[in-house]
């Protein structure tokens, strides 16, 4: 069987990073996706095996453009990258703020998806990751696990956003026989807030779960929001 390639955006650290070396461990080579080189670079070094670096910034048109043309051939496709916004609620939460938040946790793996969709549609088993969060769950949302109603609201409305889009990208996809899904990786010690950075949540323990769905066999599911553990996360 012929290697498989991979891309995780976002990959020089904390969930991504896990996921590239884990991806590399299976044995694929992986694009290491870093919108800074030297950043990206260092991720590499540490990864070994085939992971290679790829400078791509998911907010910039003409970086993805430029990375995409590196890139010829794509099995996997993880939409990792993504960033945080305050604890606010939404009637607190400036139009700047939203657009930036959603620029990257939503614009971007749309634009990036349909930039390396050509290379996916070469791939005899392409699979689309993306890398939501429970938080963005609207049946938690109204339901008791998160007490603090509306908080976070830019981050939050964004995975929502990006939960839709899964759907709508795995209808989009089924005919080529693209999987796609998303991720609810738990709360994890990462650099993305400082509750993540203060929680104990292990990143590599979340990343076993972005490496099943990027490996799941022709039979398995398309279209679902799982969390890493692999059970069904309410949208
Ligand atoms: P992280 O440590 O802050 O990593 C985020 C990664 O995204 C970094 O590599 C960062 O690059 C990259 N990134 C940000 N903006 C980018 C852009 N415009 N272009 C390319 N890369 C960009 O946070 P993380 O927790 O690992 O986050 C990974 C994903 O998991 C995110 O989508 C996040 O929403 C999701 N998630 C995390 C948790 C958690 O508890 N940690 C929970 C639920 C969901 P730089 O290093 O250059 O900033």
């Amino acid at each position: 069987m012929q290697k498989l390639i991979a891309l995780v955006t976002g990959a020089n650290t904390g969930i991504g990073k896990e996921i590239a070396r884990q991806l590399v461990r299976a044995g694929l080579t992986v694009y290491v996706g870093a919108r800074d080189a030297e950043r990206g670079e260092q991720a590499v070094a540490e990864l070994g095996g085939d992971a290679r670096p790829l400078l791509l910034d998911v907010t910039d048109a003409a970086s993805i453009d430029a990375a995409a043309l590196a890139v010829d051939a794509l099995d996997v496709l993880v939409n990792n990258a993504g960033i945080s916004s305050e604890d606010a609620t939404p009637d607190l939460v400036d139009t700047d703020t939203f657009r930036r938040v959603y620029e990257t946790n939503v614009f971007g793996p749309a634009a990036v998806t349909n930039a390396f969709l050509p290379a996916l549609r070469r791939s005899a088993h392409a699979r689309i990751v993306n890398i939501s969060s429970g938080t963005g769950s609207l049946t938690w949302a109204v339901g008791p696990q998160f007490p603090h109603r509306g908080s976070h609201a830019a981050y939050r409305s964004s995975k929502t956003a990006l939960n839709a889009l899964t759907i709508f990208y795995a209808h989009a996809l089924s005919d080529d026989g693209i999987k796609v899904n998303a991720l609810a990786p738990g709360l994890r010690r990462t650099n993305l807030n400082a509750r993540a950075a203060a929680s104990e949540g292990d990143p590599a323990e979340a990343a076993t779960g972005a490496v099943r769905l990027a490996l799941l066999p022709d039979d398995g599911p398309s279209g679902q929001f799982l969390s890493w553990d692999g059970t069904q996360v309410p949208w």
